[in-house]
């Protein structure tokens, strides 16, 4: 079965089916960096994770390209207000970002930067005006004239038709019920940060920096533009309007947009003090493991309700996997192979990508491989459980792992990571005792060591060298060194 998935376009599922081939060319809008990245993001850039790692192991290659916003209005208010240039500000949350996304197992995008793009944005607000669909304000501003793009409101479903023509919004973000012209580039107001370009000083609006980069890393059509459900409107909207009335060619084939995340059944947000960063949430002493499996836990389009219950049980979850997996690694087993349990393993693979296939049914990929760990662990306990047994059950885990990336057990050397990270911006006052506690267990016990030294036999034995390598990599972050030897494998503390 092919991957179905919904289009927020046509408001159905389809087949999701690339135009060329089979290289997907996926365009994820990213984080304006003004400021650290709260669990909403990350619930949106990890369903955008989860879909590229399904496309690649359903097959495909997959050119994912990601903007950082790094010049919009809050960044350039803030820079103003910190008396740095746009660029120092900036700097500090992309690398942050960058950091918090490794260590909630994203797989870096192809990343553009808006403001290594100027010129071409300057190139495109040229063509449009030469086109007659843009024009320039009396402050040097230029605006997207919408009553030229008749099928403006085709994504977000509102209909426009009575709207004023002319009437004009500068800021990025507007009210959500008022169509009005929106600036393509922005003229420098005093103390501003601009660029000298050929259509004048100033500094490109918002949506114009994702037609431009998205079109340029994957030409003027292309097979899926993702974001959360806020950018439905105005900024894809505007990011269409732009980009096909410049081409004249449908510009994304799918566009996906994640559910906005609740936190205890409310919007997030600094006022209700109900908002976190992923970084407080490790600070309170939370695994990036267990962030990422409760982020999964829901379809993307379904409404996630973050709760710290959830995120204990998220917990919970993840050591179940991980204990299986030891306890298989570990085990000493009679030979042979239980037909039953064969069967078992490659129905829950099935199983798996029948609901991923289902428009990334979560929910269910983790209840069939729960089910796979239930009943492998009764056959366990029954003494049913066969040597050849092994092999398919850690495949069908890995298949799983493929997707999730839960299973590697390096959350503590993350969360030193953002223990030490905490008391360089001299902020110790909100390390929890509990974040202590997990960095102090840090040091592995001779008995963990040789456990892992085991399962990294049994994964060579197997000719599994990725995993290998994955273990003797979490040793190493823990102050462990491996050698592997002609003789065997051999390890000691650095
Ligand atoms: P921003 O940095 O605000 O531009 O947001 C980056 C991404 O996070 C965008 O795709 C947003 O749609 C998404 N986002 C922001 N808040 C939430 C939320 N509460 N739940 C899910 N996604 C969110
Ligand atoms: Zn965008």
């Amino acid at each position: 079965m092919p991957l179905r998935l919904y289009n927020t376009m046509s408001s159905k599922i389809e087949e999701f089916r690339p135009l060329r081939g089979s290289e997907v060319r996926m365009y994820a809008c990213g984080p304006t960096v003004y400021d650290y990245g709260h669990i909403g993001n990350f619930r949106t850039f990890v369903a955008v994770d989860l879909l590229r790692r399904f496309l690649l192991q359903s097959g495909y290659s997959v050119r994912h390209v990601m903007n950082i916003t790094d010049v919009d209005d809050k960044i350039i208010r803030n820079s103003a207000r910190d008396g740095v240039s746009v660029q120092q500000y900036t700097e500090k949350y992309e690398r942050a970002f960058l950091e918090d996304s490794a260590m909630i197992g994203i797989e870096e995008p192809f990343l553009v930067r808006a403001t290594e793009h100027i010129a071409a944005m300057a190139d495109f607000v040229a063509n449009l005006v030469e086109k007659g669909v843009a024009y320039r304000a009396e402050d040097g501003s230029y605006y997207f004239r919408i009553a030229k793009f008749p099928e403006y409101g085709k994504l977000s479903k509102r209909d426009f038709s009575g709207m004023l023509d002319g009437a004009r919004v500068d800021v990025d973000e507007y009210d959500k019920d008022s169509a009005r012209d929106f600036a393509l580039w922005k003229a420098p107001k005093p103390g501003e940060a601009f660029w000298e370009t050929k259509i004048g000083p100033g500094r490109p609006g918002w949506h114009l920096e994702c037609s431009v980069m998205s079109m340029q890393e994957l030409g003027e059509s292309f097979d899926l533009h993702a974001g959360g459900e806020d950018l439905i409107f105005p900024h894809h909207e505007n990011e269409i309007a732009q980009s096909e009335s410049l081409t004249g060619k449908p510009f994304s084939h799918f566009w996906f947009h994640a559910r906005f995340l609740l936190v205890e059944g409310e919007k997030m947000s600094k006022s209700l003090g109900n908002f976190f960063t992923l970084r407080d949430l490790i600070l309170k002493g939370h695994k990036p493991s267990s962030i990422r499996y409760l982020l999964t836990s829901v379809p993307y389009r379904n409404q996630l309700n973050f709760t710290f219950d959830g995120l204990k049980q998220a917990a919970v979850s993840v050591e179940r996997l991980r204990s299986f997996r030891l306890r298989l690694t570990a085990a000493s087993l009679e030979p042979g192979a239980n037909p039953l349990i064969q069967s078992l393993a490659a129905e829950s693979v099935d199983r798996m990508r029948a609901a991923l296939e289902d428009d990334l049914n979560t929910a269910q990929a983790q209840a069939a491989i729960f089910e796979m760990v239930r009943q492998a662990n009764t056959a366990f306990d029954g003494g049913s459980l066969r040597k050849e047994d092994v092999a398919p059950l850690l495949a069908a885990l890995s298949k799983f792992d493929e997707i999730f990336a839960v299973l590697d057990d390096n959350d503590v050397s993350k969360m030193k990571r953002v223990l030490d990270w905490a008391c360089a911006e001299g902020r110790e006052m909100e390390i929890s005792d509990e974040l202590r506690e997990a960095v102090k267990s840090e040091q592995l016990s001779d008995d963990n060591i040789e456990a892992k030294i085991n399962e990294m036999k049994t994964a060579r034995t197997a000719r599994d060298f990725k995993r290998s390598d994955a273990i003797r990599a979490e040793l190493a972050d823990a102050g462990i060194l491996v050698e592997i030897t002609k003789e065997g494998i051999r390890w000691r503390r650095k």
